[in-house]
């Protein structure tokens, strides 16, 4: 691969940066000064050192973040809105990350970032039943009646019937949480709309097996694991049409 995309996808440079290290002599490969950002990489051995430091190539990137309210699911602002793009640092916005998968502006909890398309792609495929995890708070306490209704198929306002949910309401209150197998917009809003309730929080709190850590803030991020992308590659093969 070219350096200056090499530069790209390790999230340290633009091409037009590359450009100008070059100019200034800050890059080596394998110990020598490269001359131009054409130059061919091999990532598989080749030694990239950029002002002093040695680069490390991965091709995708893996984040979970802990998503706020008021901060949009998307890549690009809509009316000036906050995305989850602009709560992380400039070298991930370089790398092309995206969001895999979306949360309401005012639902908060995991969301996962990526630039693996291919994964990510499967992740969302509604043949494959990811599982979604969801803590919410609600306008009344949800019946036992309910959550078997839940359990087989809610019809929505517009006909569409859902996949079987687990609705498990706390043992006081008027929370509990919804495990879904289908993403649908504002899907759990409108089921509780179908239940003639209404949500009043909502935050996710697992994905694909993937759990929200208790001391991830909102607005904070991470990497995954190696094992963590591992299990969310297992998750796409194990679950395909298995309802
Ligand atoms: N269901 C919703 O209604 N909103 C979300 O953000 C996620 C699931």
């Amino acid at each position: 691969m070219r350096l200056d995309k090499y530069m790209v996808s390790c999230g340290v440079a633009s091409r037009r940066e590359t450009a100008a290290a070059v100019r200034r002599g800050e890059i080596t490969v394998n110990g020598i000064p490269v001359r131009s950002a054409d130059v061919q990489i091999d990532e598989s051995c080749d030694t990239v050192v950029f002002c002093g430091e040695t680069l490390c190539y991965r091709p995708y990137v893996w984040l979970m973040m802990n998503k706020p309210q008021g901060v949009i699911s998307a890549t690009e602002d809509r009316d000036g809105q906050k995305t989850v793009l602009d709560l992380l640092p400039e070298r991930f916005r370089r790398m092309g990350l995206f969001p895999c998968g979306r949360l309401d502006s005012d639902t908060t909890g995991l969301l996962l970032l990526t630039n693996d398309g291919q994964l990510a792609h499967l992740l969302l495929s509604p043949k494959r039943h990811v599982e979604k995890l969801y803590r919410y708070t609600s306008k009344r306490r949800i019946s036992e009646e309910e959550v078997a209704r839940a359990a087989q198929r809610l019809t929505l306002a517009d006909g569409y019937e859902c996949l079987p949910a687990v609705i498990v309401p706390d043992a006081e209150g008027c929370g509990g949480t919804v495990l879904l197998r289908e993403g649908k917009y504002h899907q759990i809003k409108r089921m509780f709309g179908a239940l003639d309730n209404r949500i009043l929080t909502l935050r996710r709190v697992g994905f694909a097996g993937l759990t929200l850590p208790a001391d991830l803030a909102e607005g904070a991020w991470r990497e995954l694991a190696e094992t963590e992308v591992e299990h969310l590659r297992q998750c796409v093969v194990v679950n395909i049409d298995k309802m």
